[in-house]
């Protein structure tokens, strides 16, 4: 475990409401695993609140470790809307067991929203260390332009072990032709995911939307030692 005082080093808004905040790592012995979280302390109204976030970035990146929270109206949120590089935050981590398994290769991820930040950890981490993972990614989302990392995913599709469905519950738009429609369920899981039975399942997202997912997962058979889930509290 480590714990330390630090600056925010960097901002980057992602889309409308969602914002990636990074620290500086180098030199800083901060190891963690792909897919796990960390706490993050900063001062509300000069007292310190703790929130607990998943790494979005990979452990791979020597040079800063970045976290992705959806803008909401709570005293924290609010705070950390206004953060600047260079403002107080404590850092501790790192915790969690949603990690990439040692020996199962086959895996499914299946998340929505702001779920999507360990799972970008874990497929940026495949991708540096050119693992041998087989990755299929269902993500759901309203529309095309609320899409977390769509750029960053785009790129990581491109890796032989990665593949990338999107879906989109919104109503459809010209500008995404090669998007799923509606939810993601069990007729959509069984479809596009034709080996399911060889795959490890993870969900990560709002609570509503892990359980609706882990429900159609468990219907088609899936053991529940091949499920992990890493449900953000906190959202509906
Ligand atoms: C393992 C894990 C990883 C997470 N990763 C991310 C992430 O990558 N990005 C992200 O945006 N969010 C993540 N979250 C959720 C995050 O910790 C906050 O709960 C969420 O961002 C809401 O905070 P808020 O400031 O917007 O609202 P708040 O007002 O702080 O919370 C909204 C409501 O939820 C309740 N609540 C808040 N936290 C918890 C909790 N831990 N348990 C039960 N009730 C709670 C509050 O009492 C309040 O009623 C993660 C949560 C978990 C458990």
């Amino acid at each position: 475990m480590w714990q330390l005082e630090t600056q925010f080093y960097e901002v980057i808004e992602r889309v409308p409401r969602v914002k990636s905040f990074r620290f500086p790592k180098k030199g800083l012995n901060l190891r963690y695993r792909a897919g796990q979280y960390f706490y993050v302390t900063i001062k509300v109204d000069s007292k310190p609140m703790v929130h607990h976030f998943s790494f979005s970035s990979s452990p791979t990146e020597s040079n800063y470790i970045e976290f992705t929270k959806r803008i909401t109206d709570s005293a924290y949120s609010s705070a950390l809307d206004e953060i600047k590089p260079g403002d107080w935050a404590m850092i501790e981590g790192p915790e969690g067991r949603f990690t990439l398994p040692n020996k199962i290769k086959k895996i499914a991820f299946i998340c929505g929203g702001i779920g999507i930040t360990p799972v970008k950890s874990m497929l940026d981490y495949v991708k540096h260390k050119q693992l041998s993972f087989d990755c299929i990614l269902l993500y759901s989302n309203t529309n095309a332009d609320s899409i977390i990392f769509k750029h960053e995913l785009e790129q990581l599709a491109g890796y032989p072990g990665i593949r990338i469905n999107h879906f989109l519950s919104g109503s459809p738009s010209p500008n995404a032709p090669c998007f799923h429609h509606g939810f993601i369920n069990k007729a959509a899981i069984e479809t596009l995911i034709t080996d399911h039975t060889e795959r490890m399942f993870f969900l990560s997202g709002p609570p509503s939307m892990v359980e609706a997912i882990g429900l159609q997962v468990a219907q088609l058979g899936i053991n529940s030692k091949a499920i992990r889930m890493d449900i953000f509290t906190g959202y509906k």
